[in-house]
């Protein structure tokens, strides 16, 4: 009885708040909005009831939250369609599978935190099976972390014959995977020569497809990325030396292109003390590396002209590169020629389509789920201020307020 009495007591002085909390609107004051899908709003106010985007512009509202990002550039939450949050630096080096396991899955919520605080508010893991627990943990909403999809364990040449391939794509499904990751080249090192066959390919991008799941393949050579194009796979991922052909190919079959020229390769440079001598992370492959910045740098220059070719944002993050997913724009921008908003577009609305998410996120737009960031700067005209992220909302809740540490914010 007692404890029914204080239960009661709790619930009468915890339901009002929670009820006001959960009811009262939010209303983000802008004057520089980019919507994700090219267009520019100037001067408009975004109404957010619940997770979503009520409306734009119109009428002033009473009683709502208001944060005022006026001064600032507002875009959607950017996307990474490939980064891995697992990896990560223990004791100053890559960490490995003799790690205790509680000690790799808080470094890879570390990991989540840095990369929702960058700005980005979805991700996609090509993967590992630890992935599920911290997806269905960001999923609860009391840890923070981007929305999370992951492939869960991928598929190589050696997973087995075409059929046992299908097999393998409806158990991960069953496992809780949201798409499928298939090794079908080997390293850009070693020039990504072809490894699954064409039946292999066609084998688990057609069980998953029929499934409903997507595929992302790693793909480098040109025949690899054309025979996955082929088999009706979702994504080439890498692609450092498709040709023109292979290209074509690929934007008339409506695949995408995940190319990662602005993080992964720098990110390992700059830590190679961290990696050298681990599995094969050798003095020779690091010397390859600074060889591969100019490879895929190049190749997505020739991308670029395929006006059709869809283009989306991954940074392939790994130990030491997240939280800086956004050092991929600013090379895409700044040294590979990529015109600006279509790189926000590709970080945006295009990755979300990619991932099925584009009636979700990726964009601004009544119905959608309020996925808002805002920069100091704007990263259109100043590749740098990609890097300046100040208020980071998912889902309609704010997760970072840097709104007043901004100089532009002083100087207004
Ligand atoms: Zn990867």
């Amino acid at each position: 009885m007692l404890r029914l009495a204080h239960l009661l007591v709790s619930v009468t002085l915890l339901t009002p708040a929670a009820a006001f909390s959960q009811t009262r609107p939010i209303v983000l004051k802008t004057s520089l909005l980019l919507d994700g899908k090219g267009q520019t709003l100037t001067n408009t106010f975004i109404l957010i009831e619940g997770s979503k985007i009520a409306r734009i512009g119109g009428a002033a509202f009473s009683g709502a939250i208001t944060y005022d990002l006026t001064g600032f550039t507002v875009t959607p939450g950017w996307i990474d369609t490939h980064a891995h949050l697992m990896w990560h630096f223990n004791n100053g080096r890559l960490a490995g599978k003799d790690e205790p396991p509680t000690q790799a899955i808080l470094h890879a919520v570390d990991n989540a935190v840095l990369t929702l605080n960058a700005g980005f508010t979805a991700i996609q893991s090509p993967g590992s099976a630890e992935d599920k627990d911290l997806r269905d943990a960001i999923a609860r909403d009391i840890i923070p972390g981007p929305r999370m999809l992951t492939s869960l364990e991928p598929l190589t040449e050696q997973s087995g014959p075409p059929e046992k391939l299908r097999e393998l794509v409806r158990e991960r499904k069953q496992q809780g995977a949201d798409f499928v990751k298939l090794f079908a080249s080997k390293s850009i090192r070693e020039g990504g020569t072809q490894t699954m066959t064409d039946a292999q390919l066609q084998a688990a991008c057609g069980e998953a497809k029929s499934l409903g799941l997507r595929t992302i393949v790693h793909a480098h050579s040109a025949e690899s990325a054309k025979a996955a194009t082929l088999a009706g796979c979702t994504s080439i991922e890498h692609g450092a030396y498709v040709t023109d052909e292979v290209f074509d190919l690929m934007a008339r079959h409506g695949t995408y292109y995940d190319p990662n020229i602005g993080l992964v390769l720098q990110n390992y440079l700059e830590n190679k003390e961290k990696f050298l001598g681990i599995g094969n992370y050798n003095e020779q492959g690091f010397a390859f590396m600074e060889k591969g910045k100019a490879i895929v740098l190049d190749t997505f220059k020739k991308a670029l002209k395929h006006p059709d070719l869809k283009i989306i944002y991954g940074t392939d993050a790994v130990a030491g590169a997240h939280g800086r997913n956004a050092e991929e724009f600013i090379v895409r921008v700044r040294d590979g020629g990529q015109d600006p908003m279509a790189a926000l577009v590709s970080a945006t609305s295009l990755s979300a389509e990619s991932l099925g998410l584009g009636n979700i996120t990726g964009s601004i737009a009544p119905g959608m789920d309020a996925d808002i960031i805002a920069f100091d700067g704007n990263p259109l005209q100043d590749v740098t201020a990609a890097r300046r992220v100040l208020f980071v909302m998912k889902a309609g809740k704010v997760f970072v307020n840097r709104l007043q540490e901004s100089s532009s914010h002083s100087a207004r």
